[in-house]
């Protein structure tokens, strides 16, 4: 068991941000190494120093995660139920404690955060109860005269779990649940820029699960996240990432041959077709083109509009985009955030400086910083964008979306394919027909007709090409964190 270190002082006077401690087995415990500050990004205030962790608590926490292992793997799927469960009634009871965390960290609108991603947090967890619980396969049978053949599902091993900063409490739950359910110890790493949701739930977690199945380090990816993927007990890396850190984990998985699962962004195409309901597309593009200041992987940022309907789409989603409101006072009056981080939006405000300075590009509405406190950007709609610009080519994770013009449908179909990334796309069109030919044929991990950023927990997200291949949620997600298994057994 880990020596319990006090609490490190929080810098903000706000009562949800004690307690915030790394959990090493049993124990919860400061890191020793550089301080990480963490800042709330709608204010700039700083909430806490965390210190992060050193390669002695690093290893300490791998070796509690693979001590707790044998134990925890040899469960039932009946018990592991049962502790998910009961995390998921904890969450939902401290929903409010949750939801003010996640707000103070990310900036995000609280009633948002209270609205959509704590019940998709309790939701997850109770999907995976259930879905282990309900496991199918091959039959077993003789495949070989005189000798049986049977097929188990078993756990991996220690899963280094590699979290980013847009959606802190949601990702750590998508990678907990299916993991834990499949009988796998975790050591998680949650972004160094927003760690104390993570670090809220070790205490819950503590309180119902053995000591060891989760280990929780904070520190920064380069430290702290590079000696996690190498360490060599480390069986799996399932991370939620860039491309580049998905590439470095694949660089660390090859040394020792651990399997990953790779979550990596996306550049979701939204194809509108002349016949779309243009309202319908024009409210669903102002919800998930922004939501959580488009610091969404699956954010509808890449608009194909059909020649009839595009004059119409732009006036009328850039006037519905300039009513988004973001910096008011009163956060309840919030429809987004700001962005993580001053980098982030000098990331965002650079793509979009460089869209401008080409002839075609008219910024419909938005296009700057927006004044005062906190990193915000104004709510930004670019239309008249080509399919070789870097505003449509490359991942912007900010509130501006790209509009194009299209004439031919074979166009359309082949630009949103013309694309590194492959992780979620939409269709938007009366004709169901021509919704689902479409969906055929885009490469995607998932394609909408008529919506997007559509979540349910019985459905996989995941992606495709550079967008990685671990798919979260879903049974699919179960068996991405566990593996199968041939018994053989010669018959008397
Ligand atoms: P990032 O890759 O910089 O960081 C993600 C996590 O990886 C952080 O915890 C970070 O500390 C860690 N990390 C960074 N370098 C590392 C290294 N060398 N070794 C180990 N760990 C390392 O990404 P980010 O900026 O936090 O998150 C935004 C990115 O994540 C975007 O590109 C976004 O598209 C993607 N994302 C994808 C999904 C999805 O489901 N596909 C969901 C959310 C975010």
């Amino acid at each position: 068991m880990a020596a319990v270190s006090p609490a490190v002082t929080p810098i903000s006077s706000h009562p949800a941000i004690a307690d915030a401690q790394m959990l090493i087995g049993s124990g919860f415990v400061s890191g020793t190494e550089t301080v990480e500050t963490v800042l709330n990004p709608r204010t700039e205030e700083t909430l806490i120093e965390l210190p992060e962790a050193s390669v002695e608590q690093i290893d300490a926490a791998v070796n509690a995660a693979e001590k707790a292992f044998t134990a925890w793997s040899r469960t039932t799927p009946a018990e592991r139920s049962a502790l998910l469960l009961k995390l998921a009634d904890r969450i939902e009871q401290e929903a409010e404690g949750f939801a003010t965390l996640e707000a103070l960290n990310c900036g995000k609108p609280r009633h948002a955060v209270l609205r959509d991603e704590i019940p998709g947090v309790v939701d997850c967890f109770r999907f995976f109860a259930g879905a282990v619980r309900t496991q199918h396969g091959m039959v077993a049978g003789e495949y070989l005269p005189g000798h049986t053949s049977m097929i188990r599902r078993d756990a991996i091993g220690v899963v280094a779990s590699i979290a980013p900063w847009n959606y802190p409490l949601m990702m750590a739950a998508w990678k907990l649940a299916p993991a834990l359910a499949g009988g796998n110890t975790v050591v998680i790493k949650p972004s160094e820029q927003t760690p104390l949701t993570m670090l809220k739930l070790a205490r819950v977690i503590s309180e119902i699960f053995p000591e060891g199945v989760l280990n929780v380090l904070v520190g920064r990816g380069e430290s702290v996240g590079n000696a996690l993927i190498n360490h060599p007990k480390v069986a799996m890396i399932s991370l939620t990432g860039d491309i580049a850190t998905g590439k470095k984990v694949l660089a660390a998985a090859s040394r020792t041959v651990k399997r990953t699962h790779l979550e990596l962004g996306g550049k979701a195409p939204v194809i509108v077709f002349d016949d779309a309901d243009i309202a319908e597309v024009v409210e669903g593009v102002k919800t998930f083109g922004y939501y959580n200041a488009g610091q969404d992987c699956t954010a509808a940022c890449r608009i194909y509009a059909a020649d009839k309907v595009y004059d119409r789409l732009v006036a009328d989603l850039a006037s519905a985009v300039s009513t988004l409101k973001y910096n008011e006072v009163e956060d309840e009056a919030n429809d987004i955030g700001p962005l993580i981080s001053a980098r982030q939006r000098a990331r965002v405000a650079s793509f979009v400086e460089r869209a401008t300075e080409l002839d075609h590009i008219e910024v419909a509405t938005g296009g700057r910083l927006a004044g005062g406190k906190g990193f915000f950007y104004e709510p930004t709609v670019v239309a008249g964008a080509l399919q070789s610009d870097e505003i449509v080519r490359r991942e912007v994770f900010g509130p501006v979306v790209s509009v194009t013009r299209f004439s031919d449908v074979e166009d359309a179909v082949a630009w949103a394919n013309d694309s590194d990334y492959g992780l979620a796309s939409s269709v938007w069109t009366k004709d169901v027909g021509r919704g689902l030919a479409t969906a055929a044929r885009l490469h995607y991990g998932c394609t909408w007709v008529n919506c997007h950023f559509m979540l349910v927990s019985e459905m996989p997200h995941g992606g495709l090409k550079q967008s990685g291949y671990g798919k979260d949620l879903s049974a699919y997600a179960l068996e991405d964190y566990t593996v199968v298994r041939h018994v053989m057994i010669r018959n008397g």
